[in-house]
């Protein structure tokens, strides 16, 4: 290698990996682990002495070599300082928000965040934090709603479910100059196709149990930090006892080194079928920011540098709910379940007038959310195009 940085595609191949440390094995041991033991008292004592916890194994729940290299190699992936694995994506979205607020404190949350994110947010209230979510499409106009209480804001671009695309510079440098902090949700895109910390945010989190791991086998989460954002979100994560299973930190190591060819596929698949289901009798329209023409699109060109599989199809509104049923019981490759990012294809309804703020979706068709997999393409495509003639075959 010249002085040139490696490229996304060579880094997922070999982050957070050294062989060297490991006997020459490829792949990490797995460290099932809870206590360490001391050679002695004084080695002990040392262990003790790094409030982080981050260099000497001390206690299982605090990490161990495996979950080092998962946080090292995310670290790495992410341009970031350091990172800390979670249990789940949920708990790195809690722990990441609990490093900061404290009562009193007010944040802004976008309101197209993944509705877990949102109950959680609305329970600090009980905490004495106030939540005010904001339009995933204001852009720097979140500076009007920062007040001098206001502690954090916290982004996820695309949307859940409804996949707008943020202002995320915009929103950062506005944040930043006012002393607020950003914690941006970068499941979707991964760091193979955005990098927040770039883009001026304080803070990433994942949910890794998605492409990160990428073959619906485990449930992980990860915090990725700047090293100003890293001691209290390490710190908070000691506090809570938030840690990541070795086993399911393997997985996403493991699936991190095929991310990039997974990636490629789900991108090239998904793009052809928004493509063609954009074009289809049944369909109102498919919200998702790499087609020509989506209302996030220049944004999306300006700061990604790649879409995932997964987009929403919105049908036309003249279907009911028995419509869509009749079209999900009738396909047979898009499995009818939660998630994504896995080897497989699903399809899931999205209803968001329940998660959002009054109006948001108003008037619009039924809304499913596609997760587009690694199967044939050609497969995938008579697999809608039965569900779509289910589909009619129920239109009011
Ligand atoms: C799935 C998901 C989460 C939660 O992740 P879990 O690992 O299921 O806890 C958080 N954010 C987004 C955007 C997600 O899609």
């Amino acid at each position: 290698m010249t002085g040139r940085r490696p490229s996304a595609e060579t880094r997922f191949v070999h982050a957070g990996s050294d062989p060297r440390k490991q006997h020459g094995y490829v792949n990490p041991p797995v460290h099932r682990a809870s206590t360490v033991l001391y050679e002695d008292v004084a080695a002990m004592n040392a262990s003790q002495a790094d409030p982080l916890k981050r260099e000497m194994p001390v206690y299982g729940r605090f990490g161990t070599p495996t979950g080092r290299a998962l946080e090292g190699a995310l670290a790495e992936l992410e341009r970031g300082y350091d990172a800390v694995a979670t249990c789940s994506g949920l708990a790195a979205i809690t722990t990441a928000i609990l490093s900061f607020v404290r009562a009193g404190d007010h944040i802004l949350v976008s309101d197209s965040v993944y509705p877990p994110t949102r109950r959680f947010c609305d329970s600090l209230a009980a905490l004495g934090v106030e939540t005010e979510y904001y339009d995933p499409l204001a852009g720097g106009g979140v500076g009007e709603l920062i007040r001098p209480g206001t502690r954090l804001a916290y982004l996820e671009s695309p949307g859940s479910t409804t996949f707008e695309v943020q202002d995320i510079p915009a929103v950062t440098a506005v944040c930043r100059s006012r002393g607020v902090v950003t914690v941006a949700d970068n499941t979707w895109a991964t760091p193979a196709f955005c990098r927040p910390l770039d883009l001026g945010a304080d803070v990433v989190v994942h949910s890794a149990t998605k492409y990160l791991t990428g073959h619906a086998d485990s449930i992980l989460g990860a915090i990725v930090c700047t090293e100003e954002s890293y001691g209290a979100v390490r710190s908070a994560a000691i506090r809570l006892g938030q840690c990541a299973g070795a086993d399911d930190v393997y997985l996403a190591l493991r699936g991190l080194r095929t991310l990039g060819v997974r990636l490629d596929r789900h991108q090239h698949q998904a793009l052809e079928l928004a493509r063609w289901l954009r074009e289809q009798d049944e369909v109102r329209g498919v919200v998702y920011p790499a087609l020509p023409g989506d209302p996030g699109h220049e944004l999306w060109r300006r700061d990604f540098t790649g879409a995932t599989g997964l987009f929403g199809l919105e049908l036309d509104p003249r279907f009911g709910e028995p419509a869509v049923e009749a079209m999900l019981g009738r396909m047979r490759l898009f499995g009818l379940g939660h998630s994504y990012g896995g080897h497989e294809s699903l399809i899931v309804p999205a209803d968001p007038m329940g998660h959002r703020l009054p109006g948001t979706w108003a008037g619009r068709g039924p809304l499913l959310r596609v997760h587009v997999g690694l199967e044939s393409v050609e497969d995938l495509r008579e697999d809608l195009a039965a569900g779509l003639r289910a589909l009619s075959g129920h239109g009011e």
